[in-house]
C-alpha cells in the first residue's frame, strides 16, 4: 500500500505543477504593484490582463466579467450581502438549505438586517428543482442563489432551467460553482446566470485566490471599497502570482476536461464495483446526476468519524462531511436537507477522488473500507 493517498478532492486540491511555476516570477523578481504608472508595473500589469482573459475564456465570459477575489467565501458574501445592499426595491433572496456555509451565513447576515431569504428543500437525492423554484418565488424576489454542484452529496443542479424561472420573475441569479468550475464544462451564457463564484484551490490552483464573474451591465455595489483595482469594485493591491497560478492551473484543468473526466469517472466506477464485490454494504447518495469523483457513500450502524480516523491511519486522507464543518461532529447540513436517515448519515463518508488518482489507490481505498466496515 502507499505511504499516503490522498482522496479529499473536494476539500482542496493538489497545486498543478505549471501553476506553481507560472507563480514564481511574481514572487521574487516581478514584485512591482500594477497599479503604478512605471514601466516596472508593466510585466504585472499585463500578466493581469492575460489572466483575467484567460479566465474569462474558460467559462465563455469576457475579461471584464471577472473580478479576482480571495476565494469561494469573498465571492459568495459579495453576492449576497452586496445584492441586499443594491437600490432596488425588491428585498427577498432565495437560496436552498443545503449551500455551503458561505452562502447560508451570509443569508443569515443579510436576515438579521431586516431581508427575507427563505430557503428551498432539496429532494431526496439532492436536487433543486424549477418546480420548487416556482413555489417559492414572487416579483418580490430580488436574488436566487444555487449552487451549482453540492459540495457533500456531489448532486448537480439543474442550473439553465432554475435561472430561467428566476429570470422569468424579473430576479437576478447566482450559483456558487467552486466545486464545478475546472472540473465539468461551464459557459456562463449557456448557464445564462448573472454571478458565479468559484476558487483556485478547488481546480489545483492556490488557495486565498478565487473569482466572481458578474455579467455585464448587473449592477453589484462594491466589496471593498479602497483602490482602484477590480473596476473600484473590490479594492486592495491585486495578488499576481496566486492570479496567474489559477488562470494556470484552470486553463490546464479545462484543456485536458474531457481526459480527466474520463479518467476519474473510470476510477469512480471501479470503486463502487469493488466495494460491492466484496459484500461492503453502502448506499451512495446524491442521485444519478453527480460531479465526477464525488462519492457520498453512507455505511448503515457504523460512524463516519470512527471510519475517516481508521482511514486516516492506513494513510488515506477522506472527509466526513464538508471540509469547513470538521469540527462539527453533528451530522451535516447538507444531509439533514435531504431528510437522509439518522442511522445512514452518522455512518456517511466523502470519498473525492482527482485527476492525480490512480487505480491503485482506489484498490487500496477499497480494501481499507472492506477492513472496517466487514471486519477483513
Ligand atoms: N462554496 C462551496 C460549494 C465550497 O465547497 C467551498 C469550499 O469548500 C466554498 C464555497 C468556500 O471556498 P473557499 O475555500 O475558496 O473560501
Amino acid at each position: 500500500m502507499k505511504q499516503f493517498i490522498y482522496a479529499d478532492n473536494a476539500a482542496t486540491t493538489k497545486l498543478e505543477k505549471a501553476a506553481l511555476e507560472a507563480m514564481l516570477p511574481w514572487l521574487s523578481n516581478e514584485y512591482g504593484n500594477a497599479s503604478q504608472p512605471y514601466s516596472f508595473a508593466r510585466a504585472p500589469k499585463k500578466a493581469l490582463a492575460e489572466a483575467r482573459a484567460i479566465i474569462a475564456d474558460c467559462i465563455g465570459a469576457l475579461p471584464e466579467e471577472i473580478f479576482f477575489t480571495s476565494g469561494g467565501t469573498e465571492s459568495d458574501n459579495w453576492v449576497i450581502k452586496g445584492s441586499a445592499l443594491s437600490d432596488s426595491a425588491k428585498r427577498a433572496t432565495i437560496t436552498s438549505a443545503f449551500e455551503h456555509h458561505a452562502i447560508l451565513h451570509s443569508c443569515a447576515a443579510i436576515e438579521r438586517l431586516g431581508y427575507p431569504v427563505a430557503y428551498m428543500w432539496p429532494s431526496a437525492d439532492g436536487f433543486i428543482t424549477p418546480d420548487t423554484l416556482e413555489r417559492y418565488i414572487t416579483d418580490s424576489t430580488r436574488l436566487v442563489s444555487v449552487m451549482f454542484a453540492n459540495n457533500e452529496i456531489g448532486s448537480i443542479q439543474p442550473i439553465r432551467d432554475l435561472c430561467k424561472v428566476a429570470h422569468a420573475h424579473g430576479a437576478l441569479f447566482h450559483t456558487d460553482a467552486v466545486q464545478a468550475v475546472g472540473h465539468v464544462k461551464i459557459d456562463v451564457h449557456e448557464l445564462d446566470v448573472d454571478f458565479l463564484s468559484a476558487s483556485a484551490h478547488k481546480f489545483n490552483g492556490p488557495k486565498g485566490i478565487g473569482f466572481l464573474y458578474i455579467r455585464k451591465g448587473v449592477d453589484l455595489p462594491s466589496y471593498a471599497d479602497g483602490g482602484a483595482q477590480e473596476s473600484a469594485k473590490r479594492a486592495g493591491t491585486e495578488n499576481v502570482a496566486s492570479i496567474v497560478g489559477m488562470a494556470t492551473a484552470l486553463k490546464e484543468n479545462c484543456d485536458t476536461l474531457a481526459d480527466n473526466q474520463t479518467h476519474i469517472q473510470m476510477l469512480e466506477k471501479e470503486l463502487l464495483m469493488l466495494l460491492s464485490d466484496n459484500g461492503v454494504c453502502f448506499i451512495r447518495n446524491g442521485g444519478n446526476y453527480t460531479l465526477p469523483g464525488l462519492l457520498s457513500l453512507s455505511f448503515s450502524g457504523y460512524d463516519g468519524e470512527a471510519i475517516l480516523h481508521r482511514m486516516d491511519l492506513m494513510g488515506i486522507s477522506i472527509a466526513t462531511g464538508s471540509a469547513c464543518n470538521s469540527e462539527s461532529t453533528e451530522i451535516s447540513h447538507v444531509l439533514q436537507a435531504i431528510k437522509l436517515d439518522p442511522a445512514l448519515a452518522k455512518g456517511t463518508v466523502r470519498i473525492s477522488l482527482g485527476k492525480y488518482n490512480t487505480k491503485e489507490d482506489i484498490k487500496d481505498i477499497a480494501v481499507a473500507l472492506r477492513k472496517i466496515v466487514n471486519g477483513n
